[in-house]
């Protein structure tokens, strides 16, 4: 299906199977769920989707998803703001924030610099990064965009952007295959990288 149908049913099938991992088959599944679901369990979940839309926004200092000013990582004085970890999306920092061992705070670049995509450095929230190193109080930046060739390639543009700063730059410990994504890393592995991070 190409174009949107205009018809109700034919159009929440049409927008539930461009959502990940809903194939046309279980779109309409769905579809047919909710039309016979009660009217308050449906409109709550229509309440829910338009609220992510309306209220989540970019914490001002880190970019994390949030609906204050600042992000609750960021708001609480019991995180070390003298460590930011850089990570590619909000699915990261949640990945890393499970692991449970981190107490830093965090950037969100939303996204990695990919020539091929188009993606280049502008796209992404590095000046806010240097402002807040410049800023003063940071001691280490961790970089800990995803074990890809374009994460490397961010990595390394960042420690460039950095490196008169005086930071200390560490990358993440290679105890992550190469190639894997931080966000289907298991809590121990991403532990492990973080603590054995080293010196970029
Ligand atoms: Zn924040």
């Amino acid at each position: 299906m190409l174009t949107e149908p205009a018809d109700a049913i034919g159009r929440l099938s049409y927008h539930l199977n461009k959502l990940p991992g809903i194939g046309a088959k279980s779109a309409e599944r769905l579809t047919h769920y909710l039309l016979a679901a009660d009217s308050q369990q449906v409109l709550a979940l229509a309440d829910a989707l338009r609220a992510i839309k309306e209220k989540v926004r970019p914490c001002r200092s880190c970019f994390n998803q949030t609906e204050a000013d600042l992000c609750s990582l960021c708001a609480d004085p019991r995180r070390d703001a003298a460590t930011i970890c850089v990570v590619e999306q909000p699915r990261d920092l949640t990945s890393l924030e499970r692991a449970g061992t981190y107490r830093g705070l965090y950037h969100v670049l939303g996204g990695r610099i990919a020539p091929l995509d188009n993606v280049g450095p502008e796209k992404l929230t590095l000046d806010a990064l240097v402002r807040r190193v410049r800023k003063g109080g940071v001691q280490e930046v961790i970089l800990a965009t995803n074990p890809t060739m374009e994460g490397d390639g961010t990595a390394l543009y960042i420690s460039n952007l950095l490196a008169d700063t005086g930071v200390r730059i560490t990358r993440l410990a290679r105890g992550l295959p190469s190639g894997s994504v931080l966000e289907f890393a298991n809590n121990q592995m991403l532990a492990d990288a973080l603590e054995g991070r080293r010196a970029f």
